[in-house]
């Protein structure tokens, strides 16, 4: 019978989070329960807020507590270009260089084959849905230059040219295995105002 069930409940939760190994998420859970009882009861309300309330764009698939994110619903916005990105920390990253005014969609992931990750789980229809909806006129690729961005990048390409729209992908002012969030803003800036056709 387990004497501390609820200790390792916490922990088992902990070590969900991305690089964190069972000895850190014990200490977390020790640090929380003992020094920062406040912030525990924080951590369970942000959790269960962002459960209950976020969800993904109708449009572009990125979170929101809208049925439709500000971007999206944003009449300012160029809904003639749209910029297909792998991240919603990578869509932030590239909104922060201040030179594309056009609409996102977010992959929320990119192909991997070996980890199992095919078209499908990147949202591939809803994508191309998006970008044939007549006002489109160029989809700007903008995954990361990692080998998997890049094979995505190819078979979007491919995907979308075959229905008849113009593709381009950002200029490699992004180092080669660079990851667009740890890019600095005036790569990026470069990188987007040179992209090429895909
Ligand atoms: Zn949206």
């Amino acid at each position: 019978m387990k004497i501390h069930a609820s200790l390792d409940d916490l922990i088992e939760a902990l070590r969900r989070l991305p690089g964190v190994g069972p000895k850190s998420a014990q200490r977390m859970a020790y640090h929380l329960l003992q020094h920062d009882r406040e912030g525990l009861t924080q951590l369970g309300l942000a959790c269960t807020g962002a459960l209950t309330k976020i969800h993904h764009c109708e449009l572009c698939n990125t979170f929101t507590e809208q049925p439709v994110c500000e971007t999206c619903a944003n009449p300012e916005r160029d809904a003639s270009l749209l910029c297909v990105v792998e991240t919603p920390a990578d869509l932030l990253m590239v909104e922060q260089t201040l030179t594309f005014h056009g609409l996102y969609f977010v992959l929320m992931g990119r192909l991997s084959p070996l980890d199992g990750i095919g078209p499908k789980d990147i949202h591939i229809t809803k994508l191309v849905q998006r970008a044939s909806n007549g006002l489109v006129k160029e989809v700007i690729l903008a995954t990361n230059f990692t080998n998997e961005g890049e094979a995505t990048a190819h078979y979007l390409g491919e995907t979308l040219k075959a229905r008849g729209l113009t593709v381009t992908r950002l200029a490699r002012g992004v180092p080669v295995g660079g990851e667009l969030e740890y890019v600095d803003a005036g790569t990026l800036a470069r990188a987007m105002l040179d992209r090429r056709t895909a």
